[in-house]
């Protein structure tokens, strides 16, 4: 597999943290996050909030829930990443615009 960089994580952070895509994706991913301290921000920061969400509605994220996460994720990710990344302005969160 190609290098993933700082692009391929974040596009693929959403699968990655609901678990999905290929072993070697994830390894790929891992990989990269273990090395590159702006995408383990970002994932440590994604990760805890999910955690925090699904924590305290097991099942379904109601869509008041998932709005203030996305500002939420919105924010944190403009101020810790984008603002000296613009070439990641293109990526997604579950379809979502970061
Ligand atoms: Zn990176």
């Amino acid at each position: 597999m190609k290098t993933t960089d700082c692009k391929d994580v974040l596009a693929n952070l959403s699968c990655y943290i609901d678990g999905e895509g290929s072993d070697e994706l994830r390894q790929a991913l891992e990989e990269h996050i273990s090395r590159c301290r702006r995408c383990r921000v970002v994932f440590d920061t994604t990760g805890k909030m999910l955690k925090i969400v699904t924590d305290a509605e097991p099942f379904e994220v109601p869509l008041s829930v998932s709005a203030r996460l996305y500002a939420r994720l919105e924010k944190i990710l403009s101020e810790v990443c984008f603002q000296d990344l613009p070439e990641l302005r293109g990526a997604s969160y579950k379809g979502k615009p970061l």
